[in-house]
């Protein structure tokens, strides 16, 4: 039996099929005529451009077309996201104004080492041109290939810079969202990730990299050390932190040069020389020794490639 702020009947009252097909990004592919929603079916991803209509008042859809169906918003998240009915009220839930509060009190401590992981394979719509992306260097090409951006939407990633995980095969595992407030970030860390989400098993990055097989490979603290390396064509995984377990160690031991370009503050600086003891049994490990204070984002594309070339190892 779910628990109570999972029921249905209160949050097919409470979220409305805009809500959700806005929280997906699916809501710009469809015109708004006198209390609908139409547009081509988001759910068989068809082209036709009237099959898909929402009635807004009475919250609920119908396909015309491939799908000749329809139903309330729970159906369409089923349908959407092909998610369980338990899923789709967490899914729902999270989307309620008062989810934060729900979420911390009731379903934490419900499933809290009960359940495993479980993955979000939906793929969110964010804006990849942001002012705080662009500080960093990061070009919007580079933030689309890697699915990184701002997140408009409401939920666990509501005003942060969401950024796509995935598991070292490459299957999605959700998002990850930097806090962009800074009282917060400073108070909370800069950094959420899903609940449950196995860091110890994965590196940022690291499915892309796989099939490259390189020689040489960087590893820095965060993603955006990853995309700024990435635009100037040098393989990099990120930690998600400073502290490498044995089965992510296990992942990169193929390649035989290392090279740890974390930040140059005094975490950084002692988990690079932690890092490199551990790694030296496996591979040639160097450090890259940042200017004072500053993170591998803070450079230039020539400074970078500067410090990586007069590098011995
Ligand atoms: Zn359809």
């Amino acid at each position: 039996m779910l628990p109570s702020h999972l029921n249905f009947k209160v949050l097919k009252k409470r979220v409305s099929i805009e809500q959700v097909l806005n929280d997906k990004g699916l809501l710009t592919s469809l015109k708004r005529r006198a209390g609908t929603l139409v547009g081509p079916c988001p759910i068989h991803h068809g082209d036709n451009p009237r099959a898909f209509v929402v009635n807004l008042n009475r919250n609920i859809w119908h396909c015309f077309t491939a799908c000749d169906s329809g139903g309330d918003v729970v159906e369409m998240v089923r349908r959407l996201d092909l998610k369980t009915y338990r899923e789709t009220a967490e899914y729902l839930a999270s989307l309620v104004q008062s989810f934060q509060l729900m979420f911390t009190h009731c379903l934490w401590p419900i499933r809290r080492g009960k359940s495993p992981f479980s993955p979000f394979s939906h793929r969110l719509f964010l804006q990849h041109e942001t002012p705080f992306l662009k500080k960093k260097g990061i070009h919007a090409t580079t933030a689309r290939r890697f699915e990184a951006g701002r997140y408009l939407g409401q939920g666990f990633l509501k005003g942060c810079i969401a950024v796509r995980l995935h598991d070292p095969k490459g299957s999605p595992l959700g998002y990850a969202g930097r806090r962009l407030e800074p009282k917060e970030a400073l108070q909370r860390g800069k950094w959420k990730f899903p609940v449950r989400l196995p860091r110890n098993h994965i590196l940022y990055n690291f499915h892309r990299i796989r099939s490259l097989a390189p020689k040489s490979l960087i590893l820095t603290e965060c993603p955006w050390g990853v995309m700024r390396l990435n635009q100037i064509s040098v393989p990099a995984v990120a930690l998600l932190g400073l502290h490498l377990s044995p089965s992510q160690q296990k992942l990169i031991a193929f390649v035989p040069q290392l090279t740890l370009m974390l930040d140059a503050d005094s975490a950084g600086q002692n988990a690079a020389t932690r890092l490199k003891s551990q790694l030296d049994a496996t591979s040639k490990v160097r450090i890259a020794s940042l200017p004072d204070g500053l993170d591998p984002d803070d450079l230039s594309d020539r400074e970078l490639h500067a410090l990586l070339e007069a590098l011995p190892f």
